[in-house]
């Protein structure tokens, strides 16, 4: 029997009512109570996603850090990985595109991120974590509120269909506190970071932020898209 055909099913609102105001250490050890040991968290090697690996470390170690390998990333975002692969010690699961580089090359070009990167999203990031996704029943990840008016009003908790929870234990943090817990904990930032990169996906769409700009403005600039599309392609439970 699958994990989500037996999983006992979870009252969402009481969760989060329970969670308001949680830290988010006490955020990961709730989820990893409930939902050991079909828990992941997604990491793209942005801060968010470092510090709350390095929170598990002391929480729940053995929980698989996802890495989306598009082919398309920055060699600092790999070495950056690297670097926090060998001093944090997690297990780290690279989740590779759907086709392989010459097939995606001969059948859609290199270049489809500049003519259609719904569809390069779609075949480099979201089919592969999808493909990841059954059985996993609490999928952590790093989002914040402050990111992004299409995150203000995200819960700490999230139902979708299949068992499965959308945990998001920085919701209520800021980019400062993400900042603040790196250098209290010694933990490097990400080499880009000081170039004026404020939020990092893959190379051909990202760029520095400008002054006034928000976090994300350096992502897919100029193109109206605002997300890659991992977290808009479940559907919410009925
Ligand atoms: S972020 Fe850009 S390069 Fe990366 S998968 Fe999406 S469209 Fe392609």
């Amino acid at each position: 029997m699958s994990a989500a055909a037996s999983a006992p099913v979870l009252d969402v609102d009481a969760a989060n009512r329970e969670l308001a105001g949680a830290t988010p250490e006490a955020i990961l050890q709730w989820t990893w109570k409930q939902f050991q040991p079909h828990v992941i968290l997604t990491c793209s090697f942005q801060h968010d996603g470092v510090v709350l690996a390095h929170m598990l470390r002391n929480i729940a170690p053995e929980v698989p850090v996802a890495f989306i390998n598009t082919g398309f990333h920055f060699p600092e975002t790999l070495a950056y990985r690297d670097e926090i692969q060998r001093r944090f010690g997690i297990t780290l699961v690279e989740l590779l595109p759907i086709m392989p580089r010459d097939q995606f090359a001969n059948e859609h070009g290199l270049d489809l991120y500049a003519r259609n990167p719904d569809l390069c999203c779609h075949i480099n990031k979201v089919e592969p974590l999808k493909r990841f996704l059954p059985g996993v029943r609490a999928w952590i990840n790093g989002r914040r509120r402050d990111q992004a008016a299409t995150r203000q009003s995200l819960r700490v908790v999230e139902a979708f269909q299949g068992s499965l929870h959308k945990v998001n234990p920085l919701l209520s943090w800021t980019s400062r506190e993400t900042f603040y817990y790196m250098e209290r904990h010694g933990i490097p930032t990400h080499p880009l970071f000081d170039q004026g990169y404020a939020s990092i996906g893959c190379a051909p769409c990202t760029r520095p932020v400008l002054p006034g700009e928000n976090e994300r403005d350096g992502r897919w600039a100029g193109t109206g898209k605002v997300e890659c599309g991992l977290h808009t392609f479940l559907d919410p439970k009925a």
